[in-house]
């Protein structure tokens, strides 16, 4: 069995290149599951998605646990353990990085057994949040890593899949997906197919057995206040508003009113100042500040910058 799973980020189009690829795997006469999983509905959060084929009929059901490929659309998910990346790979496991850094590098940053190979970063791609037609490119990759889907059949399975778009749109995913399998079509075969799981071999979890409760304490519910403080949702952000105080005219009444997690406090000068360990990076402040005096920068910019200053 053919076990994949996509990574990228929410918008990045990982469940159409999970579609693409299981229309590919059933149009070449695989038994077929896909299906995306979500962690925050949000878009640029982490999501994952993932492909079973195989001639057989399959029983398995869940996460993929143990992959035998793994693609990446967008490599900042690699280090971060929440997107869980790197999970359950082993020596049998092919990654396939889309990188403007080499096979190597990532290698020795991993420090892992799997393979490594690197899908080329388009140069003409000025913003990596929103990385174009990479559905259709890590579909096409991945078919060509396996070895067992035509590339006649790559793109009847896009024109399949994205026939609700414009001819345009579809014939372009098409151009970029057969580049994408040329690039990989030396390595054609590559993907080894992991053997089948007996549930003979399942370990159970160490059951911790719970005594029935009466239901207002089982059913638990929460009357302490200002429990989310515990939650640190800026782990999430992409993209952190920063305030520039020359700008800013002090109406905290707006920001602090419109950010939907309370994360602006008002500060005893009347300015606003931002909660940086729960602003999610919506950046609902941004957009609704009247002089425009907060603006967003990458997360990873804002990170260089602090450490640059520390040093
Ligand atoms: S809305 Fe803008 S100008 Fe007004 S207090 Fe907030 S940051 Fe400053
Ligand atoms: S980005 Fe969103 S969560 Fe963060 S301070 Fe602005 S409105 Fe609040």
């Amino acid at each position: 069995m053919f076990r994949i799973r996509f990574h990228g980020r929410g918008g990045q189009g990982m469940k159409t290149a999970s579609r693409i690829l299981g229309s590919a795997f059933f149009r070449a006469g695989y038994e077929v599951q896909d299906a995306p999983r979500y962690g925050a509905e949000r878009r640029g959060a982490p999501i994952f998605a993932y492909v079973r084929a195989d001639r057989k009929v399959i029983n398995e059901r869940g996460i993929i646990d143990h992959p035998d490929l793994v693609v990446v659309a967008d490599d900042t998910l690699v280090g971060m353990p929440a997107a869980g990346v790197t999970q359950g790979m082993d020596a049998h496991t092919l990654m396939l990085i889309n990188s403007h850094e080499s096979a190597e590098v990532w290698s020795q940053r991993l420090n892992t057994e799997a393979s490594i190979l690197i899908l080329a970063a388009r140069e003409d791609v000025a913003d990596r949040a929103s990385l174009p037609y990479i559905g259709s490119r890590c579909a096409a990759a991945a078919a060509a890593l396996c070895g067992v889907i035509s590339r006649e059949i790559l793109i009847a399975a896009i024109n399949d899949e994205l026939a609700h778009l414009s001819t345009d749109v579809i014939e372009r995913n098409c151009q970029i997906a057969q580049t994408a399998f040329d690039q990989m079509s030396d390595q054609s075969g590559l993907v080894k197919q992991g053997g089948s799981l007996s549930a003979a071999d399942y370990i159970p979890p160490e059951w911790i057995d719970m005594p029935f409760e009466k239901a207002e304490v089982s059913n638990l519910a929460i009357h302490a206040g200002a429990t989310s403080v515990k939650v640190r949702t800026g782990l999430w952000r992409t993209m952190r508003p920063v305030i520039d105080y020359d700008r800013c005219s002090g109406c905290t009444w707006i920001c602090s009113t419109y950010c939907p997690d309370g994360c602006i406090d008002v500060r005893a000068d009347g300015y606003p100042e931002i909660d940086y360990d729960h602003c999610k990076g919506c950046l609902v402040c941004v957009a609704q500040c009247p002089p425009h005096a907060i603006e967003s920068i990458p997360e990873q910019t804002a990170r260089e910058q602090e450490s640059g200053e520390q040093t």
